[in-house]
């Protein structure tokens, strides 16, 4: 039984430094002084673990705060579900879907919201500011809601309704951006450099990496196993980082011995980080145009560091189009009853792309990111919507 708790510290994920976890901490300063405009992160920290890997399968135990000061809402242990009916017609029997659409406020941005409310709460921080395509938004409010914290949150105006009606009715004050994501991350960057508060956009807080690593740590508890293959949605380029930790750390504990395949999915009009890989860096960035919105980012914020973890663990980047998105999102939705927004049927669909190239024994695990109640307009593009209302059986065609 090992009694001794884990500790932490910051490690600047390009030159290595160590900083100590603590408020107005964010990226490393002598690799952000390197900083050019319109481009990925300089500088992002990662969380280092030292110590022995805890008895708990509590993933918060595994976290750099304390689980006193998590508020109440109970954010992952989401299903990793056996699509049986998929596993029937694509011939792969050990594909699994870890669903993050679950978690309470319907993303899996929520574990990220989780560590973030409680290291605010901990060092007694009252508000936090949040940029967001929506997901994120809505999530810090919901989980600051729960928490007791101000949530200001910056959305571009074209956020999915939905997204931004979740936030006001959790209590967030809404700031509505006439321009993209870029333009709400940069408006949110100056508010919170003047008016103070914890500042929760990805990647710059780096406990928005340590987080979302949780989804890792469940997908081998649950599965008892490092599967072979994790297929994941990505913009930014967070998620995808905080899977990686996640089995990097476990691989540390030594309580895996391995680490899986992990295969970035990209949309067509939102590629930045599949053209890195191509060229070895990132350059002038193209404007980007999806239909998954959770994913169109023009500069993908953690794009350095999640290029560096593909390389180093030998991950894949692939793209698909929206059409495909769609394809992909009806064919979660009707064979398997799992109703996914755009963006996280995305990692479905580059499963569905590469899968006359894989093991059909191998374990697979495709991660489903955000609900698919979130997004109607787009989901409507993908059915056909019912003829004109009848009152009697004789109209029905
Ligand atoms: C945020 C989000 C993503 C992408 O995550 P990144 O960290 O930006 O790569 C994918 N799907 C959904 C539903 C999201 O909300």
């Amino acid at each position: 039984m090992n009694k001794e708790t884990l500790r932490f510290t910051y490690k600047c994920s390009e030159c290595g430094k160590s900083y100590a976890i603590a408020p107005g901490v964010y990226t490393c300063p002598d690799c952000a002084k390197k900083q050019e405009a319109n481009r990925p992160l300089r500088g992002v920290l990662d969380v280092q673990l030292f110590g022995l890997a805890p008895e708990s399968r509590d993933v918060r135990d595994f976290l750099p705060v304390p689980k006193a000061f998590f508020p109440a809402i109970p954010v992952g242990n989401t299903p990793l579900w056996e699509p049986e009916r998929i596993r029937k017609k694509t011939g792969f029997n050990n594909l699994f879907i870890k669903d993050d659409g679950l978690n309470p406020t319907g993303s899996l941005k929520d574990r990220a919201s989780y560590l973030v409310a409680a290291f605010a709460r901990q060092h007694s921080i009252k508000s936090v500011i949040v940029a967001s395509t929506g997901n994120a938004a809505s999530s810090m409010s919901g989980v600051g809601a729960a928490a007791g914290l101000n949530v200001t949150i910056f959305i571009p105006k074209t956020a999915p309704e939905a997204k931004m009606v979740q936030s006001l009715q959790y209590g967030a004050r809404v700031i509505l951006v006439d321009g993209t994501y870029d333009d709400a991350y940069e408006l949110s960057m100056e508010f919170a450099a003047k008016n103070g508060g914890l500042n929760r956009n990805t990647a710059y807080n780096p406990l928005t990496i340590e987080g979302k690593k949780t989804v890792a740590l469940e997908i081998f508890f649950q599965l008892g196993r490092v599967p072979e293959l994790v297929f994941v949605p990505v913009g930014d380029g967070v998620i995808i980082s905080g899977i990686f930790k996640g089995f990097r750390d476990l691989l540390q504990l030594t309580l895996a011995d391995r680490m899986p395949t992990i295969v970035a999915v990209q949309a067509e009009g939102s590629s930045a980080i599949c053209r890195a890989m191509k060229v070895g860096g990132f350059n002038e960035p193209q404007p980007s145009d999806t239909v998954a919105d959770s994913i169109s980012v023009d500069v993908p914020r953690n794009g350095i560091h999640t290029l560096s973890n593909l390389k180093k663990y030998h991950g894949k980047c692939i793209t698909v189009s929206d059409g495909e998105i769609l394809h992909a999102q009806k064919q979660l939705s009707s064979n398997a009853g799992l109703f996914a927004e755009p963006a996280a049927a995305t990692a479905f669909s580059g499963f569905l792309k590469l899968k006359n190239e894989l093991d059909k024994a191998a374990d697979i695990v495709v991660l489903s990111t955000g609900n698919g109640l979130k997004d109607i307009v787009s989901a409507r593009k993908g059915v056909t919507l019912p003829a004109s209302p009848v009152k009697t059986l004789g109209e029905i065609r």
